[in-house]
């Protein structure tokens, strides 16, 4: 029988899918984060399943216990705290195990904080890095920026409220003042705010109140600056299709998309 990883909300108990409640419901385990916190989002849906802690502490020796389940025909349901297992929070080696011992793994769609926050912040989604929670310590955060700071992709990060303000100075002085930024903070919750500007803009806001509740952090990518060409490139390699015989229109085409330059603006050089 399969583990199933099963994302619960991330504030809003209605978060939570009707295939995610029928799993809960049907299971045999449910391997919980926090049993206590799981209880609460239990009780309010009346799941009553058996239930056995997964954590940060027992995450290695647990895996026997619930393989056992699995192995006499059992299946077993991994729930965190909020979320989705196995993203910053406990999981991944249970997962492995499974997979190396042959059990099915179920992954149900379902809630995360990382792309809850994404999709709304206003900055690419095309391509992102998920970094997880963002170093504690000072230099290691600089070092993670440095290291960053050229990529084209949106970075999305978790952090703690109270190392909100020094991790956006650090975005600031490695990235520069204008860097794109979005602190999504609460999502789901009563108190959901979504800050987006300029990371000297949200040093300047969140360090005039105190920072609370959970919060993610996005960080606009690099735009990469489109080389321009001169206008004596454009001339010569303009003239140089016309030359081939090409039709000044297709000419015009071509050599805007080498240059960046405007196909209008090509088109009415007088060569
Ligand atoms: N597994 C979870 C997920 O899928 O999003 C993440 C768990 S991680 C231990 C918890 C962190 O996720 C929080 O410290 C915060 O950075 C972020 N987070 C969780 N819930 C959030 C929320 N409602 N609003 C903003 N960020 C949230």
């Amino acid at each position: 029988m399969p583990l199933y990883i099963v994302p619960t909300p991330i504030g809003n108990l209605e978060d939570i899918t009707l295939r995610a409640l029928r799993v809960l419901r049907e299971v045999d385990l449910i391997a919980a984060e926090d049993t206590r916190t799981s209880r609460v989002l239990l009780d309010h849906y009346e799941i009553v399943r058996p239930m056995v802690s997964y954590h940060e502490h027992n995450k290695i020796e647990r895996i026997e216990d619930i393989l056992d389940v699995m192995g006499k025909g059992g299946s077993v349901a991994l729930i965190s705290d909020a979320g989705t297992p196995g993203l910053s929070d406990p999981g991944y080696e249970l997962i492995n195990a499974c997979l190396l011992a042959g059990v099915e793994v179920v992954s149900l769609p379902g809630p995360t904080a990382a792309i809850t926050a994404l999709v709304a912040s206003g900055l690419p989604t095309d391509r992102f890095l998920f970094l997880g929670f963002l170093p504690r310590r000072q230099f290691a955060l600089v070092g993670l920026l440095n290291e960053l700071q050229n990529r084209p992709e949106t970075l999305i990060a978790y952090e703690s409220p109270y190392r909100l303000v020094e991790a956006l100075q650090a975005v600031r002085e490695v990235m520069g003042a204008s860097r794109p930024v979005c602190v999504a903070r609460e999502l789901s919750k009563m108190f959901e705010e979504f800050f987006r500007g300029t990371a000297e803009e949200a040093v300047a806001y969140f360090q005039e109140q105190p920072v609370r509740g959970e919060i993610t952090l996005l960080i606009g990518g690099q735009v990469q600056a489109a080389s321009v060409w001169t206008e004596s490139q454009v001339r010569a390699a303009f003239s140089e299709r016309l030359a081939r015989g090409e039709k000044r229109n297709d000419a015009a085409r071509a050599v805007a998309a080498d240059s960046g330059w405007n196909k209008r603006d090509i088109y009415a050089l007088d060569l």
